[in-house]
């Protein structure tokens, strides 16, 4: 390079603010005279309200340091051959391949006429003109610069274009990716959420399903319930895959199966939010009974389903052996109405209850007339007997749950009525009475009649707490006291 070039070169960095407002041009030849006639011929040129700024090389070697340092050059005028023949068409290529500089306008100068370089070179470096420097005349630099300067705007205009398109779609394709990662993040971690959940369902002893109210479009009615999920416990039950049931609705006639009332339940529970607990039987292979816990969950339901058939075997053999014993305190072994213990309970919890409401407390005392003679007379597998057909009969002669026939003692037998004055005790012991008549027992040594005949003592008063029970008791003694005294076979009621 040449000092004018260093010096030029060093005077358009300092004005490079003006040189936004101008069109670079780089004379390339080795002649000098060059220089200056093409300067001189272009020196009013305005194009687009620019004028032009020359950068000037002297050989190709020049020309292409100044366009590593100028890649905003607008044309170039290309002296052909300069340092070596081709120096010129180096330059071309350099500018092209090496610099990668599309946009520069290259136009070939040459000083032989005839000297053509080849034809694929001029296609492939993208020269515009190849000119003889005898053909330009100022007014055909004029017009070549004209059309070069058009071409290179209209160039770098699309190179912009290109340029800001590439970028956005650059930044699109950023975005994009930075989408498809999180997304890919975000699938990872419900993947690992979903398998942690179904791990945790599938431990779980119980079965567990959550399902989701179907309601209709119209009348948001809930019309079905659907299965978001089960764990795998439960599905085992219906012999299908977890992932099978999801989305499946749940078939009616299970409902009905389990429970006639089971699908408006469940519609309560999404509609009120109160949970439901509850024993079902449900046969299958080596299990009947299960416990299901159905909460509210969004609009639908959440159930626990556990199997309880160990619990509840136990559980009613409990409860049987329970009512076996309890049988067996509170009943008597021969007569099987209530026993003394059974009936002393009763009295208490009565006597109590009806000195809090204020309310009557009736009872009869009975027994058997002239029974040791009939126990020696017929003997005593007779005499069992009979007890056991009077105290029967006793039994079928009250009607409420509350009343109590007892045995007392030997042939004596006692019956509790609560909430009954002393008028309805004696239409009980006359009811009593005929009852047992009716059996029409033999009893040939009676005093009283040829049958089986009873005594009757009743009492009834309003029980107080600061009295005892023992009170009521001595007054239907007492009244059957009266009764035998008056010729048995009847009762006493004392008022
Ligand atoms: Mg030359």
């Amino acid at each position: 390079m040449t000092t004018d070039t260093l010096e030029f070169a060093d005077e358009v960095d300092e004005t490079s603010s003006q040189n936004l407002e101008s069109w670079k041009v780089l004379i390339v030849d080795d002649e000098t005279e060059i220089h200056s006639i093409t300067r001189l011929a272009l020196e009013d040129f305005i194009f687009d309200n620019k004028r032009l700024k020359f950068l000037s090389a002297y050989s190709g070697t020049d020309a292409r340091q100044i366009m590593e340092e100028h890649p905003d050059v607008a044309v170039t005028l290309l002296d052909v051959i300069m340092e070596s023949e081709d120096a010129g068409l180096l330059t071309a290529k350099y500018i092209r391949e090496t610099l990668q500089n599309r946009a520069i306008r290259i136009i070939l100068r040459t000083g032989q006429p005839g000297q053509f370089p080849e034809r694929q070179a001029i296609v492939d470096y993208d020269i515009d003109d190849y000119k003889a420097k005898t053909e330009f005349t100022s007014q055909k630099l004029f017009t070549t610069i004209i059309t070069a300067l058009r071409s290179y705007k209209a160039y770098t205009a699309l190179e912009s274009i290109n340029r800001e398109l590439e970028k956005r779609v650059e930044d699109r394709t950023i975005k994009l990716q930075e989408e498809i990662d999180k997304r890919r993040e975000a699938e990872e971690i419900l993947y690992q959420s979903r398998s942690l959940l179904a791990s945790i369902l599938d431990s779980s002893l119980d079965g567990i399903v959550a399902l989701k109210a179907i309601r209709d479009s119209a009348t948001g009615k809930i019309e079905n319930f659907c299965c978001l999920m089960s764990n795998q416990i439960l599905a085992r039950t219906f012999e299908r895959r977890c992932e099978d049931l999801i989305g499946e609705l749940v078939p009616r006639n299970l409902f009905t199966l389990l429970d006639p009332q089971l699908f408006d339940l469940f519609v309560a529970i999404v509609e009120t939010g109160q949970p439901l607990e509850r024993d079902f039987y449900y046969p299958w292979q080596d299990s009947c009974w299960y416990q299901f816990v159905a909460v509210k969950l969004e609009d639908g339901l959440a159930i626990t389903v556990r199997d309880i058939t160990v619990r509840k075997q136990i559980e009613l053999a409990l409860q049987s052996a329970n009512q076996q014993l309890e049988a067996l305190v509170n009943f008597d072994g021969l007569t099987k109405v209530a026993n003394r213990r059974c009936f002393d309970a009763r009295l208490q919890e009565e006597w109590k209850r009806l000195a809090r409401e204020q309310q009557a407390l009736s009872l009869i005392l009975f027994d058997l007339d002239s029974f040791k003679r009939y126990n020696d007379f017929y003997g005593h597998l007779a005499g069992d007997d009979c007890l056991i057909k009077v105290a029967q009969a006793a039994r079928a002669s009250v009607n409420r749950a509350s009343d109590l026939v007892a045995r007392y003692g030997g042939e004596e037998f006692v019956v509790l009525l609560p909430n009954t004055s002393l008028e309805g005790a004696i239409s009980v012991a006359v009811n009593i009475q005929h009852m047992i008549q009716a059996l029409a027992i033999p009893h040939e040594r009676s005093d009283v009649k040829s049958v089986v005949t009873v005594s009757l003592g009743i009492a009834s008063l309003i029980p107080s707490i600061e009295t005892q029970p023992d009170i009521l008791i001595g007054q239907a003694d007492w009244a059957l006291y009266q009764a035998k005294q008056q010729g048995r076979d009847r009762y006493f009621a004392n008022t």
